[in-house]
């Protein structure tokens, strides 16, 4: 594959100095084959002024990792590496998990943690998702941690209590300087999958939201570091609007990370 190399680190966004991160979350889809071939084509659409923009992350499942971490090594490519989940022990009798220091050896970057699938599907607490983002941290991987409240909890105007309350579980124990490092991801549960994304200004409300929680125990110098996503039915034609609001640093992507055209078409958005 062509190398593009050199320095591709993403630029600070001018309105507020975080710089974006637009990650694609491949969920349970694509094997191996398939995950080096997605990257393959992803890089080869990216322009320079992509990574510039923002930088890019792609989460495929645990069974892809080591195949894509030595494409995106060999060929230099400059994709950040992440992953969708991990247990919170280093080690041991834990049939089936997958422990963050495992990740970091694979040169993974960000972690997702308390996505909504997991949450729901797998019974995932708040009190679950701050050790899993603590033992992503310890393990100098920055997690992704996605909050964001139900249609029942929206309907009941509780949007930002729900918010508040999943934040507070993972920073109200950490130090700011660790904090400050954090990624949300404001995702309504309602908007994921459902084709139907959150208005912009619902995103604005979320983030504000987020960052509010994190003022609460670290003061407002590091809420305004920490970098806040949006997720939730986003595809090429939505994307601008909410890059566009200087609250969101960037864009947690399902169904549309799927294929180099249409996430490469966000990317470009
Ligand atoms: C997600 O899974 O985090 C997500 C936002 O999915 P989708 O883009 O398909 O709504």
């Amino acid at each position: 594959m062509a190398s593009k190399s050199r320095d591709y680190a993403a630029k600070a966004n001018p309105r507020n100095g975080r710089c974006r991160l637009i990650s694609g979350n491949w969920k349970m889809n694509l094997n191996h084959l398939e995950a080096i071939s997605l990257v393959q084509k992803l890089h080869y659409s990216f322009r320079e002024s992509d990574y510039h923009f923002a930088e890019i992350s792609v989460h495929p499942p645990f069974t892809s990792l080591r195949s894509i971490q030595l494409l995106l090594e060999t060929d230099r490519v400059p994709i950040s590496l992440g992953a969708q989940d991990c247990y919170f022990e280093s080690s041991g009798a834990y049939t089936g998990e997958i422990s963050a220091s495992m990740l970091g050896k694979l040169g993974v970057r960000y972690v997702i943690v308390g996505h909504s699938e997991r949450r729901e599907l797998f019974g995932e607490t708040d009190e679950i998702v701050a050790k899993k983002a603590n033992a992503v941290i310890a393990s100098q991987m920055t997690p992704i941690v996605c909050v964001g409240e139900s249609m029942f909890q929206r309907e009941e105007k509780q949007t930002e209590t729900v918010i508040k309350s999943q934040v507070e579980a993972v920073v109200s124990s950490m130090s700011s300087e660790l904090c400050e490092e954090l990624v949300f991801a404001y995702e309504p549960k309602w908007a994921i999958g459902s084709g139907i994304p959150a208005e912009s200004q619902d995103a604005v409300v979320g983030a504000n939201a987020v960052r509010a929680a994190v003022s609460k125990y670290h003061g407002e110098m590091v809420a305004n570091k920490v970098r806040v996503q949006y997720g939730g039915s986003v595809n090429s034609a939505n994307a601008k609007e909410f890059l566009d609001q200087a609250e969101i640093d960037g864009l947690l992507v399902g169904g549309a990370s799927l294929t180099a055209e249409a996430f490469t078409a966000i990317v470009q958005a």
